[in-house]
Formats: C-alpha cells, sequence, structure tokens
C-alpha cells in the first residue's frame, strides 16, 4: 500500500453542498483511490497516486489554500502559499 497521502487544505471549511461537489471532481481524477473530507470539511486527504497540483486544479480557483503529499498517520504538513477564502466560488 502507498504509505504516502496528499493532503488538500481548503480556503474555507465546505458545507455539504461543495463537499458532495468536491468529492465527484476528485474522485474523477484518475489515480485518486479514496478521499475523506476530515471535520470541520476543510481538509481533505487522497490515497492513491494522483499528485496534489492536479488534485487541487480540479477544484473550484480558490477553494484551494495549499496541498502537500505527507506520511500516512503524520501531523505535519508543508503548506504553500493561501489564495481567497471562499468555497462557493463559481
Ligand atoms: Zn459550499
Amino acid at each position: 500500500m502507498n504509505p504516502y497521502e496528499m493532503v488538500v487544505v481548503l480556503s474555507a471549511p465546505a458545507c455539504r453542498r461543495c463537499v458532495r461537489r468536491f468529492s465527484r471532481l476528485l474522485a474523477d481524477i484518475s489515480g485518486v483511490a479514496a478521499l475523506r473530507f476530515d471535520a470541520p470539511s476543510d481538509m481533505v486527504r487522497i490515497y492513491g497516486s494522483a499528485c496534489g497540483h492536479e488534485l487541487a486544479a480540479a477544484l473550484p480557483r480558490g477553494a484551494v489554500r495549499s496541498y502537500a503529499r505527507r506520511r500516512r498517520g503524520s501531523t505535519g504538513l508543508a503548506l504553500a502559499a493561501p489564495l481567497s477564502p471562499e468555497c462557493h466560488s463559481e
């Protein structure tokens, strides 16, 4: 099993509608085996082989604050630059 997970940190906690929408968008990316939103729904863990920039690019502009690859079970995050705090950005 891949010992790493991708963590995508959202700019704001996603509402239930966006959790469903974002889940669909992420699940469509090749290499995504499973994903899970962490309460309060502002962090998504993605298992599989997809890369972070592909995952971030699949979500609406401004929805992603940062992403990082990390060892499973680790709590440390190496985060990139923040973007605007909107969960609905259509
Ligand atoms: Zn929303």
